[in-house]
């Protein structure tokens, strides 16, 4: 297999998470995921971890510095002998995360990445964020949402039995939060990638398995 390596990109709640878990299972790929990484830094108490709590608790980006540190650091243990590529889910955020990305990249030789951009309105991610709920097994991290994809019991995950957690920032207030810090930060890289003829744009309304069906579609995998 040639190497691949993905962006997924898009607004929270527009179900890059679940799309990039599955894409990642389906072609062997390591899913490096920004938001886990922090939030289990911040369960660690690490150094990266007391610093990035309060950000992430009120809604807002962890400051670019830590977050290029965190990837450069991630890609590094991945590009060995065997690398075949990588999933990216949540970075880049801002431009200068996506500048520092490129020369990255640029310097560890790896082809150039497809950003695949799932967009949905707000109305949808805020209803979507507030319902959604985790499996606490770290190993399992199975997603579930109260309205579209209900757990059998309860509570519970279908997969591993776990209990199921609601994040501290998928309440009205922090998703608000994330929303605005989207639209000043995030959203730009939109255009940026555009112009670099990176971007593949799939419509994030649709259920998860159709969504999946045109990334799959797009990608020729
Ligand atoms: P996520 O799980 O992707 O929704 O990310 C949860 C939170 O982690 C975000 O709201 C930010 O506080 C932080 N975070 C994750 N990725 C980044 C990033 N690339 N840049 C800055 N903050 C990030």
């Amino acid at each position: 297999m040639k190497e691949i390596n993905i962006i997924f990109f898009g607004p929270p709640g527009a179900g890059k998470g679940t799309q990039a878990q599955k894409v990642s299972s389906e072609i062997n790929l390591p899913h490096i995921d920004t938001g886990s990484l922090i939030r289990d830094a911040i369960k660690k108490e690490s150094t990266l971890g007391k610093k990035a709590k309060e950000f992430v608790e009120s809604g807002n980006l962890v400051p670019d510095e830590l977050v290029i540190d965190l990837i450069g650091e991630k890609l590094s243990t991945i590009k060995n002998g065997s690398f075949k590529g990588f999933i990216l889910d949540g970075f880049p955020r801002t431009i200068p995360q996506a500048d520092a990305l490129k020369n990255l990249m640029k310097t560890m030789k790896l082809h150039k990445p497809t950003v695949i951009n799932v967009q949905a309105p707000d109305e949808i991610l805020v209803t979507r964020l507030s319902a959604r709920r985790l499996c606490s097994n770290k190993a399992c991290g199975a997603i579930y949402n109260l309205i579209s994809k209900k757990p059998i019991v309860e509570g519970k995950c279908d997969v591993c039995k776990s209990d199921l957690y609601q994040r501290k920032d998928d309440t009205k207030e922090a998703c608000t939060q994330r929303l605005k810090e989207y639209y000043t930060k995030t959203a730009p890289l939109e255009e940026y990638y555009r112009k670099q003829e990176l971007l593949i744009n799939v419509d994030g309304t649709k259920g998860s398995a159709e969504v999946y069906k045109q990334i799959i579609n797009e990608l020729e995998i």
